[in-house]
């Protein structure tokens, strides 16, 4: 490859700010509120012009379960929130969208032998739910920057003093105190020189929808994956999500699978006025590029307590199972003021297709933006001075669910063996 040397150049510092979070889908927006809600200032990057991410620009539309399938709930605090959120506006179920609300067990008195036959989770419409996101996080006093591309970092020993962005203004950066990798893709981990793992095994998926006759149909259009993200049990073409010719490729390979399938949906559907609308606006990789961390989720921590756990979440695919976070996962190796958070958090192949899930994105963002208005105020945004057991106290203030004995409890009635 040829190469050329492009010349250095001096770029305003357009402002600064105590947390800067890189990447706004549901962990980036957990994130962002959280730190606001703590009283520092917040600025939140997206390259798009929307928050959600894959929930809302992506149409995965499917909050799963918050709880462990037997019954009993296994996230709360901004988990619960935002899932009661998705549905806020839905006044009657939309059956042939499969907009769905929250299960009426799940409400407030509701009856508690139901829940073990309806996990607690919801079917939304992500253009309204991208509305009252955005709307929540402006209202927390987030400084929102949209149509705005992290590039870079600016380093000082193990600190990050700076994000280097791009917009219609050009080349910027911001300084912020503490850093939050919320890019769905570990895009800041990657550019401070963090170890990182990307997965070669994304298939070709883009959720869509149809109107027709007035009735929304959801079609979840996608090519078998693995969930060890290998490609045995795949159908192939594969793709990466951290090279840039894959990503257009697995884009342009999508649509071209949409456009065959519209023609059958027209051809089955004789007769009606079949009409494309809402496809999805982003490359849709369930997992891209993650953070190797000071410590990694592993498939085999299902009940496994663990003294610097943030959260719970549960296992979608299964009733039962449930895993407790523990911070370092969301820790990088190197550098002292930056989190990740999101589905780049540091897993092994057989706990992402669980930690990547909406809920599990919303409990580290949660986590990592209390993480960071607390470093700031006390550690000067030092991620390895902070007090896990202050955070802990004050995630559990919020209603956060995270307690030794509660996985203990799931454990007991999941009936799996220690
Ligand atoms: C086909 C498919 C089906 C799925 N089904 C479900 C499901 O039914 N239910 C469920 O709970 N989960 C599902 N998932 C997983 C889940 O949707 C995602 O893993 C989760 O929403 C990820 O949230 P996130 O905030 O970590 O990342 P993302 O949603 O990827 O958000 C990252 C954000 O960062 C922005 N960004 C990235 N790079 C930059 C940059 N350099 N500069 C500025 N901004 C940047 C992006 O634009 C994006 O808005 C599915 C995923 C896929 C692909």
């Amino acid at each position: 490859m040829t190469t050329i040397k492009e010349p250095g150049r001096t770029i305003p510092v357009a402002a600064e700010y105590d947390v800067l979070v890189v990447g706004g889908g549901m962990a980036g927006v957990a994130a962002g509120i959280a730190a606001a809600r703590h009283g520092v200032r917040v600025c939140l990057i997206e390259r798009y012009c929307g928050v959600g991410g894959l929930a809302t620009l992506g149409n995965v539309t499917i909050w799963l379960p918050i709880c462990d399938g037997m019954g009993h709930q296994v996230i709360a605090g901004m988990g619960e929130e935002l899932l009661r959120l998705s549905v806020s506006d839905l006044g009657d179920e939309y059956k042939a969208a499969q907009w769905r609300s929250i299960p009426e067990c799940w409400q407030p008195g509701g009856d508690l032998r139901q829940r073990v036959e309806h996990r607690f989770s919801s079917r939304f419409n992500p253009a309204s739910y991208m509305l009252a996101l955005e709307k929540l996080v402006v209202d927390a006093g987030v400084h929102v920057l949209y149509d705005t591309r992290f590039c870079n970092v600016r380093r000082e020993g193990d600190r990050i003093t700076h994000v280097i962005l791009e917009n219609k203004d050009g080349r910027s950066a911001l300084a912020g105190k503490v850093i939050l990798d919320t890019s769905g893709d570990a895009d800041v981990c990657n550019a401070s020189g963090e170890a990182t793992v990307s997965s070669d095994s994304n298939v070709l998926c883009g959720w869509f929808y149809t109107l027709s006759d007035g009735e929304v149909t959801l079609h979840q259009l996608s090519h078998r994956y693995d969930p060890m993200a290998a490609r045995e049990h795949a159908t192939g073409p594969f793709f990466k999500g951290d090279v840039a010719d894959d990503v257009t490729q697995q884009i342009l390979q999508t649509r071209a699978s949409l456009r065959d399938m519209l023609a059958r949906i027209r051809a089955e559907q004789s007769g009606r006025d079949v009409q494309l609308i809402m496809p999805a606006t982003m490359a849709c990789f369930r997992m891209s590029r993650r953070l190797v961390g000071r410590g990694t989720v592993q498939g085999s921590d299902v009940h496994k307590w663990t003294e610097t756990a943030i959260g719970l979440t549960g296992d979608w695919r299964r009733c039962g199972p449930v895993f407790a976070i523990p911070f370092e996962s969301m820790c990088p190796v190197r550098t002292c003021n930056l989190l990740a958070a999101g589905r780049c958090i540091s897993v092994d192949n057989t706990a992402w297709d669980v930690l990547r899930a909406i809920p599990a994105c919303v409990v580290t963002g949660q986590a990592a933006g209390t993480a960071a208005a607390m470093a700031c105020a006390t550690t000067g945004g030092r991620m390895g001075d902070l007090s896990v057991s202050d955070l802990q106290a004050d995630l559990l203030d919020q209603g956060v669910l995270i307690k030794r004995s509660l996985l203990a409890e799931h454990r007991r009635r999941a009936d799996i063996p220690r």
